[in-house]
Parts: C-alpha cells; sequence; structure tokens
C-alpha cells in the first residue's frame, strides 16, 4: 500500500491508544478535581472498544505505516487485564514498539505480569520529590514513595524506565535540581516536559511556562551535559547525556520549540474516536463503524481520508500568536491520552 502522508507530507508512524478515560489521580493540570468530581460523567463500559475492536484496528493502522503504539489514558494500568492486552499487540506483525505511560500507582502491582506479556519500556510520571508538593500536584495526596516503589518494581521486573516531570513555574520549578540530581546518580532518564495547554480545565497561562531552555541552564550549570543525536525522525525529546556518563536527559519543548512538522502521531481514545493533534477540537467516530458490520477496507478507507487532509499544527500556532486559538475547545488530555 502506498504510504499515507498528510497536507504536510508527514506519514503516520505512532499510535497513541487511550485504553480509559478514568484516572486515580487528580493532577491540576490534566483532571482538576473540581471538575473530575464524583458526579464527572465518565464513560460506560459498553462504549469502550473492547481488546478485540482495539486489535483489528491496530492491524488496519499497521497497513497504514504505524509501528509504535504507546498505551496510555486516563490511567491505562485501571483498565482491567492490560497485560493480557500488552501480549495481544506484541503478537501483531509489524509492530516493533509497545510502550505505556502512567502515573507509576499500580506498577508495583503489575510491572511483572506487564514484562512477562512482552512489555520492555514504560514512562513513569513524577513532578516532585516533595511529598507536599506532590500531593498537591496529584490532587489525591499520594506521597512520592508509592511512585519510587513502582519505578522500582518495574526496573527489577526488567523494565526500561523513563521519568517524566511536567514543570509548572512557581509550583514545582524548585524541584528540578532534585530531581535531576536524583535520577542521575540512579542513572534513570529524566524528561522535562513544558506544562501546556491541553483541554479547557487546567486554567493554563504562558506565564506557567518555564521554557526547557531554562531548565538546561539550570542543569547543566551544575552537571554538564551534552547533546545526543536523535534516534529517528519524529523524535520528541531533545536527548542530553551527563557528560562523562551514560546517563540520559531529555526535554519535550511543547510550547517554546513546537515539533509540529514532523509529528507522525495519531490519537485514539478509549471510545474508539480518532484524533490528529493533542489540541484537537474533535475526532472521527470508528466505534460505529466496528460495531455496525463495516469491512476493513472501509474502515481503512475512512482513517486514510482523517489522514490526508491532516493539517494540525497547533503548537506552531500558538507560538505565532495566531488570533482564535484560545477560544477553542479542545478535547480533554485524560480522554485523548498524552
Ligand atoms: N496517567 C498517565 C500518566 O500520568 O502518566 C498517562 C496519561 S497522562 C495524560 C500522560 C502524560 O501527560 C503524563 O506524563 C502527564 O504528566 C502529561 N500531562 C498531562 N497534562 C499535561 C499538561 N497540561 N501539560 C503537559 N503535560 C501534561
Ligand atoms: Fe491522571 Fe495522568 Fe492526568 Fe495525572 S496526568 S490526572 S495521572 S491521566
Ligand atoms: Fe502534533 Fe498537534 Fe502536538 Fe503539533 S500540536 S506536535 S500536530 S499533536
Amino acid at each position: 500500500m502506498e504510504k499515507l502522508r498528510d497536507r504536510y507530507q508527514r506519514p503516520l508512524r505512532d499510535l497513541r491508544i487511550s485504553v480509559t478515560d478514568k484516572c486515580n489521580f487528580r493532577c491540576e493540570y490534566c483532571m482538576p478535581k473540581e471538575i473530575f468530581g464524583p458526579d464527572y460523567p465518565f464513560l460506560p463500559k459498553e462504549k469502550l472498544l473492547t481488546f478485540d475492536e482495539m486489535e483489528r484496528l491496530i492491524r488496519l493502522f499497521v497497513r497504514l505505516g504505524v509501528e509504535k503504539v504507546r498505551i496510555t489514558g486516563g490511567e491505562p494500568l485501571m483498565r482491567p487485564h492490560l497485560d493480557q492486552w500488552v501480549e495481544r499487540i506484541g503478537k501483531i506483525e509489524g509492530i516493533q514498539d509497545i510502550a505505556i505511560t502512567t502515573n507509576g500507582f499500580l506498577l508495583k502491582k503489575q510491572a511483572k505480569s506487564l514484562y512477562r506479556a512482552g512489555l520492555r519500556r514504560i514512562t513513569v510520571s513524577l513532578d516532585s520529590l516533595d511529598d507536599e508538593v506532590f500531593g498537591r500536584m496529584n490532587g489525591q495526596g499520594i506521597p512520592v514513595r508509592t511512585v519510587l516503589e513502582g519505578i522500582d518494581a518495574a526496573k527489577e521486573a526488567g523494565l526500561s524506565v523513563k521519568i517524566n516531570m511536567v514543570v509548572k513555574k512557581g509550583v514545582n520549578d524548585q524541584d528540578i535540581l532534585p530531581m535531576a540530581r536524583f535520577f542521575k546518580e540512579r542513572g534513570d532518564t529524566l524528561r522535562f516536559i513544558e506544562y501546556m495547554d491541553v483541554g479547557n480545565s487546567n486554567g493554563w497561562k504562558l506565564d506557567h511556562v518555564l521554557p526547557s531552555r531554562f531548565i538546561l541552564e539550570r542543569i547543566n550549570e551544575e552537571m554538564p551535559l551534552e547533546p545526543v543525536n536523535p534516534h529517528y525522525f519524529g523524535e520528541v525529546a531533545k536527548r542530553y547525556r551527563y557528560v562523562g556518563t551514560d546517563t540520559e536527559i531529555g526535554f519535550i519543548t511543547s510550547v517554546t520549540q513546537a515539533f509540529c512538522s514532523t509529528c507522525t502521531r495519531a490519537r485514539l481514545s478509549a471510545d474508539g474516536k480518532l484524533f490528529t493533534c493533542l489540541f484537537a477540537t474533535e475526532g472521527r467516530e470508528l466505534r460505529p463503524l466496528l460495531r455496525e458490520g463495516a469491512t476493513d477496507e472501509e474502515i481503512l478507507q475512512v482513517i486514510q481520508e482523517v489522514w490526508r487532509v491532516r493539517e494540525d499544527r497547533y503548537s506552531e500556532l500558538r507560538l505565532l500568536n495566531t488570533k482564535g486559538l484560545k477560544k477553542r475547545r479542545k478535547i480533554e488530555m485524560s480522554y485523548i491520552g498524552g
């Protein structure tokens, strides 16, 4: 099949699948508890794609060029039998890489079974080593120890682990150096993510963003860094290495240095909508096609149509201060997956 390209000639390579919109955390920048309270209408079970449905879609995406799958959410480890699902994806010919992004809360329990299922790498989010700051940021008072135990369990099980830290100015920027020192010492890769204006509920302001170049400067002053060449086209993190070590650090400059021109990612929500950007306002429903007897060729046709007309470059437009962007009603991060 001819390689699929969007309007800016970007191929479709990565698929991020949200397996649930629920989460056991209430991170202030993602699912603030004032909005995601006890009455929040999460998706009912019958609306979630089943593993069979997701597998069918992945097989079709592979025919269009997808090689990598990232499982996300909400909190993906809350989806029952996630290990079985990982095992099934691993058997799909053409999938070269499977990863999960998790808050780590359930990792201690699940790390071994995920490894046995064929998972080899995982990204764990952790925003601070200070219980008070972290407890406030995760909205549930969950202590740092819980996540560190999850990370340790994952490493013991044999998984390669990366840690993601979202930096919000005035909230956890004082934790940048302690986090860098701690994970350097352990030889773990830490990646800093610029706080983004995803969704409509986190009250984002540009003032809250600490540009990655300042973080880099701060760390480099104390622990000298050298750049590492990208592994592949479209690599999201700018990678560095602590001089004289093998330990890497990364920067995801989603706000200050947009990387839309190499964005090869499609996203599938837990209820089967296809999105072509994290900042999308709407998605294309695939679930009705799956449940109402569409053939593989018909579904392929729809996905191709969506990708061919794709013009998304939200972060570039944000940098250009494009008018009207702020008024857009975007999809929430916990629904579409990070
Ligand atoms: N629950 C899992 C977790 O937290 O790792 C997976 C889903 S979460 C939406 C995926 C990633 O997005 C996490 O690393 C999280 O920190 C990041 N994230 C969420 N909201 C964000 C925001 N407003 N700006 C930047 N990153 C964000
Ligand atoms: Fe949950 Fe992850 Fe969002 Fe935090 S960032 S609320 S852990 S989905
Ligand atoms: Fe990709 Fe959209 Fe992010 Fe740009 S803003 S990198 S197009 S997801």
